[in-house]
């Protein structure tokens, strides 16, 4: 048998990620050697021995094997929560294609040097009698400072060192000198920041509808009985999904074990911190982007100390450090942000459920409109389905209006609000509710193009179409390119170039000029830049400082808005428009959750829905709350196409600078991919798309290339990854291109 190798990280510290160590493998330990072991390793000169994780196995060595050192010794005794995430790196390297260092770099947290804040403090540590005379001979040799210190810890036994010389002006020298002698010590702890500003408010005491609590006590049940498979809660939005995870957490927490909650970043909102807050008090912490650095550390620190038992958080938060993991809930499991966008591109909802078997741990999905993916796995089987199909108490759900965009321009209504909305609206104002309107994605809208031949402002670098500013500016939101507006066609001379759709800020304009005096707020990218601008718009609103908030779809989440009675949605369409298989699903998406904001408080409420096609099915789906059957269609959609869920789709980008060489590597690739197809003889069930550029083909001059693998099994496709990573490793063809592998791409 050949002999085995270990490549070893010793410093699992983020700079040194990278710098792994191999050793052999002794016969011995060979059935013990497993990625993510800790090891105790030979080091240096001298017989030290210190702890290391095993992250790759080889039969390969890289150095002469004289030189290489033997593993002394195999940790087994505890699973360590580092070997765990080493484990789980290793799985994400392994599913979703990525090399380990960046596997490795998702899984362990960044380590900077940032300065650890520190709480000091001065202890007596002589005989109180001893002390005494201390005390008395300072006296008699009038050493001030001395005697000050000696009252004051004879007093409190305990002092804060900041506090013993700013305000009892003790000379840091004389603390030196008295600990010195032995009569005093000091020492410091580390001060963690606490990212969560709470003031326990009154938490208003809840009683669960039978269903919310049907769906406690199974979950429990089986908890208690050690089974742990993963449950999908498809409740409407308001029908009381948070109360049921406060009430599992709790469970969970009183058996000593800890909680990890992934909500998606923009619907991380103070309100919902508060909820948990209220409940489980400073056991509870949260993640997100607007964290300093030296206080995500600190929150690593808590949770591996086991000063917490609950992070909030987005999708990072997956791999917090907790010794023992029970349970990770997933909100709003449907969304996209739960995917990467940079190797590894891995799905958080993956991650969970591998993460949760490592650990033995439970995994609740929550959504109103679940993911095909995690419906189709639930109707499987393989997940367990648990429904809440009414709204909580008295909230009921809103009536929905479909109104038909090419009917209005029939009216000769040529507002961007059809009669109907603008009735409501009025009504509202009138009464002095609120009004939410909705618009897609500030991308789509405001491109700029020519009503007479149909050419198109690109940006020069990305090929992607260029948005209009206010400021008169047109702006590539990929690269910040920026071009001014043209008086004529570049392309035919014509003078009828003008910038279509309409973008947030439009909307408001029009909203200003159609209901003067109306109180307005606007929330998109541009308003939401600084820190916590979005909050702060939020509950602006929420305080019922305006009367309309116009948005993006950052206005469907998180908040509840009690008085709002109308949400409009200006253009359904828009999303269906996307060049994406998921258009239909993100549409019905958006429509399902931004309807949720109507009528969530004990006032009734209503939703129009402004479309060109209302008899598309996710339209007619969502103005009937119709979910089951939005899934149907959509199902036979995939089907038919061998699109995700039922059948598998591996991406491979192929990027370079030099398009040539580019347009040379994807063709490799491809070729690669059929005569592996072909000897694996799965060549028969397989569709290749492509090569072909990328849709974004071009960005910050880079040229992007795209081939789609289509296939029934997922097991497939990671058998192509690995041969593909292999052939690409071994061929200097690839030179100066990178490549990236995405299974089940979710952002093309
Ligand atoms: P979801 O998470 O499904 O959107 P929430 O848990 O946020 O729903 O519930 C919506 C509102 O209803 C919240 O204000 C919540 O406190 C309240 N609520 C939920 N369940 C109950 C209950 N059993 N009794 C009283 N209020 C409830
Ligand atoms: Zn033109
Ligand atoms: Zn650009």
């Amino acid at each position: 048998m050949s002999i085995k190798y270990a490549d070893i990280i010793v410093d699992i510290s983020h700079e040194n990620l990278d710098k792994t160590y191999q050793y052999s493998i002794p016969e011995e330990l060979l059935a013990k050697a497993v990625i993510g072991a800790r090891t105790l390793v030979p080091f240096g000169k001298g017989n030290r021995f210190i702890k290391g994780y095993i992250v790759n196995i080889s039969s390969k060595p890289n150095w002469k094997v004289e030189a290489i050192k033997p593993i002394h010794e195999i940790i087994t005794d505890a699973l360590v929560i580092e070997s765990q995430l080493i484990h789980l790196a290793y799985w994400i390297k392994e599913t979703f294609g990525a090399t380990m260092n960046d596997a490795l770099k998702t899984v362990i947290p960044v380590k900077k040097s940032v300065k650890a804040k520190e709480k000091k403090s001065i202890r007596l540590i002589a005989a109180t009698e001893e002390a005494h005379e201390f005390l008395e001979l300072s006296k008699k040799k009038n050493n001030r400072g001395r005697v000050r210190l000696l009252e004051e810890l004879l007093k409190e036994k305990e002092l804060d060192y900041d506090l013993a010389v700013n305000k009892l002006n003790i000379a840091r020298q004389t603390i030196k000198d008295l600990e010195h002698i032995g009569i005093i010590t000091t020492d410091a702890k580390r001060l963690y920041r606490n990212p969560v500003q709470a003031t326990a408010s009154n938490r208003k005491d809840i009683i669960l509808s039978p269903e919310q609590k049907q769906i406690v006590e199974d979950i429990i049940n089986k908890y208690r009985e050690g089974i742990y498979t993963a449950c999908l809660l498809h409740g409407v939005t308001g029908s009381g999904k948070t109360e049921v995870y406060i009430e599992i957490i709790a469970e969970v927490i009183s058996q000593g074990r800890q909680v990890i909650m992934l909500i998606p970043e923009i619907a991380l909102t103070y309100q919902t911190v508060m909820r948990f807050y209220n409940r489980f008090g400073d056991r509870v912490s949260i993640m997100n982007s607007r964290l300093s650095q030296g206080e995500r550390y600190d929150q690593y620190l808590r949770a591996k100390n086991g000063d917490i038992d609950i992070m909030i958080g987005p999708r990072s938060a997956l791999f917090t450090p907790f010794e023992d993991l029970g349970l990770i809930i997933i909100d709003e499991e449907h969304e996209g942000s739960y995917k990467s966008e940079h190797p590894p591109k891995y799905h958080a909802r993956e991650v969970a459920i591998e993460r949760a078997r490592l650990s033995g741990a439970g995994v609740i999905l929550g959504s109103a409109t679940p993911s095909l993916e995690a419906y189709y796995k639930a109707l499987q089987g393989e997940y367990i389905l648990y429904t809440l199909p009414t709204r909580n108490g008295d909230g009921c759900l809103p009536d929905i209006w479909v109104e038909d965009l090419r009917e209005e321009l029939k009216k000769r209504n040529k507002s961007i609000f059809s009669i109907r909305l603008k009735e409501l609206m009025l009504d509202r104002l009138q009464k002095k509710e609120q009004i939410m309107l909705f618009i897609n994605r500030r991308g789509y809208a405001g491109f700029v193009s020519c009503r007479s031949c149909g050419y198109v402002m690109k940006c020069p670098h990305c090929d992607i179409s260029l948005t209009a500013h206010n400021n008169g500016k047109l702006v590539c939101h990929y690269c910040g390119h920026e071009a001014a507006m043209p008086d004529k066609c570049p392309s035919c001379s014509s003078k009828y170039i003008a910038s279509f759709g309409t973008g947030t800020q439009k909307v408001e304009e029009m909203v200003r000029k159609e209901f003067p005096g109306a109180r307005i707020l606007r929330m998109d990218m541009d308003t939401t830049k600084q820190k916590d601008g979005h909050e702060k718009i939020l509950a602006a609103f929420s305080n019922q400082e305006a009367d309309i908030l116009v948005g993006t779809q950052m206005i469907v989440k998180g908040h509840d808005f009690p008085r709002v009675t109308l949400v409009g949605i200006l253009a359904a369409d828009l999303s269906l428009y996307a060049s994406d298989y998921r258009a239909s699903e993100r549409t019905y998406q958006l429509l399902a959750q931004a309807a949720g904001r109507a009528g969530r408080g004990k006032l009734p409420g209503e939703v129009v829905i402004q479309t060109y096609q209302p008899e598309h099915y996710s339209i007619v789906a969502a103005s009937h709350n119709d979910y089951e059957g939005f899934y149907r269609q959509e199902m036979n959609y995939r089907k038919m196409l061998m699109y995700p869920p039922a059948a598998h789709i591996l991406a491979v980008l192929i990027a370079a600078k030099d398009e040539g060489k580019g347009l040379l590597a994807s063709e490799l690739i491809s070729g690669a991919t059929k005569e592996w197809l072909s000897a694996e003889g799965f060549e028969k069930e397989t569709v290749v798309i492509g090569p072909a550029p990328a849709s974004l083909s071009r960005a910050n001059d880079i040229y992007r290339f795209m081939l789609y693998i289509k296939q029934l099994e997922y097991r497939v496709l990671i058998g192509l990854k690995n041969y593909l990573e292999g052939y690409i490793n071994y061929s200097e063809q690839f030179n100066g291109c990178t490549v990236q592998f995405d299974f089940d791409p979710m952002n093309s």
